[in-house]
């Protein structure tokens, strides 16, 4: 076997060992992406692999050929378990723990009986099923951000084509015992392929975990924790420099004598009413609008492309169907109403402050008139 083997082995197992170990670290600050821990286990296990790997080359022996399979299909397992786990968000062990015994399971006995060629032919056409299994999942998840997982996806084919190109050449020249390790220009590329897949999916996964990461640390500064409705800061992101337009409108609501219902029946009654009408908010506006809480028992709905009748009978219809909500609060329901004011752009465009000040204004005058009524901006 020529020494650049070796050396190639060599630079697979300290990439991977150094992978592993950022990993692995990038694991502990950020415990919730258990992804990262089965990646970090997975490329840990294939530095051993190489390592024994390397002793099998140097002199053949069935014990250290079975050690070396074994480590690889166990990394292998694991790199699929990262990827189903990052996809679904759920627990990988079952799926690890199967895949892991069913590639021992064929491989292992052909290298125990004498057919090293056909064990090594096994070894890589499973390793083919279980990247293309773990590109298909990140393949399916690619909407979260679809470069870096096209990309991840690509990689993860290129190294399975590199286990095929391996597999086929000892099909085509019929090894099926050989007594030494496979060596033939597909294993050479089959190492170059691995490097390459392992530094490139390595920076790819941390990249991909960054944008998880700033991507739930922007919803959660833009979200409101009880509701799940935009905040007020997310509102003014949108709208705050846009003028609103004719076909523009907000409504503006405000719960009736919440304060009362806190006093009466506690804090958590009160939150309970809040989420109760944050769901009324999303059935009756449904995607077309944003709808946001602005604060305390203050929300917002904002349509953008809207007739003032249309408005109108949403907001109508958002009162009605909160005046006769039963909402459930410790064995008992209580109801609430709620207080609205609508306001419309303008063909000149109005300023988004004065757009809300407006249907403040609508609804006071919803406030002073009774309140659990809409009212309309003059
Ligand atoms: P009005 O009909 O005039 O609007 O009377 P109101 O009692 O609804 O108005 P007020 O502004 O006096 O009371 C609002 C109350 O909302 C006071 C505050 O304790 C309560 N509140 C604000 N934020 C929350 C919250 O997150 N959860 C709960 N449970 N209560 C809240
Ligand atoms: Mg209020
Ligand atoms: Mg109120």
């Amino acid at each position: 076997m020529a020494p650049d083997y070796h050396t190639l082995l060599l630079a697979i197992g300290l990439a991977g060992f150094c992978l592993s170990a950022t990993l692995f670290a990038s694991w502990m600050s950020a415990r919730v992406e258990r992804f990262l821990l089965s990646w970090a286990i997975g490329i840990g296990c294939i530095v051993p692999a190489v390592g024994v790997y390397s002793l099998y080359i140097d002199g053949v022996n069935v014990a250290v050929g079975c050690l070396a399979f074994l480590l690889q299909f166990l990394g292998f397992s694991f790199i699929y378990g990262a990827a189903y786990r990052f996809r679904s968000g759920n627990t990988a062990r079952l799926r690890i723990v199967t895949l892991f015994l069913a590639c021992s399971a064929v491989a292992l006995p052909l290298l125990i009986a004498g057919y090293d060629g056909l064990g090594f032919i096994a070894l890589n056409l499973l390793l083919v099923g279980c990247l293309t299994a773990t590109a298909w999942e990140y393949w399916r998840a690619r909407q979260e951000a679809p470069l870096p997982l096209t990309g991840i996806v690509i990689l993860y084919l290129l190294t399975a084509f590199s286990f095929l190109l391996c597999a086929g050449v000892l099909i085509h020249d019929g090894k099926w015992v050989m007594g030494h390790a496979p060596e033939n220009w597909a294993e050479n590329l089959n190492l170059i392929a691995a490097i390459m897949g392992i530094t490139g999916i390595g920076a790819m996964s941390l990249a991909l975990n960054q944008w998880r990461v700033a991507g739930s640390h922007q919803r959660a500064a833009m979200t409101d924790p009880l509701t799940g409705l935009l905040n007020r800061r997310a509102l003014f992101d949108r709208y705050g420099d846009m003028p609103v337009r004719e076909n523009g409108a907000a409504i503006a609501f405000d719960l009736d004598n919440f304060k009362s219902v806190n006093d009466r029946h506690g804090h958590a009654a009160g939150d309970a009413v809040l989420t109760a009408f944050a769901d009324i908010l999303r059935d009756a506006c449904g995607a077309s609008a944003c709808i946001a809480r602005l604060g305390g028992e203050e929300f917002i709905v904002v349509l953008d492309r809207t007739l003032p009748d249309r408005a109108q009978r949403i907001a109508e219809r958002i009162r009605e169907d909160f005046a006769s909500k039963l909402i459930p609060i410790g064995g008992r329901s209580i109801t609430c109403t709620v207080s609205a004011g609508i306001a419309f752009g303008n063909e000149e465009g109005v300023s988004f402050d004065s757009l809300l000040s407006n249907a403040d204004k609508a609804l006071y005058m919803s406030k002073r008139n009774g309140r659990n009524r809409v009212s309309l901006a003059a």
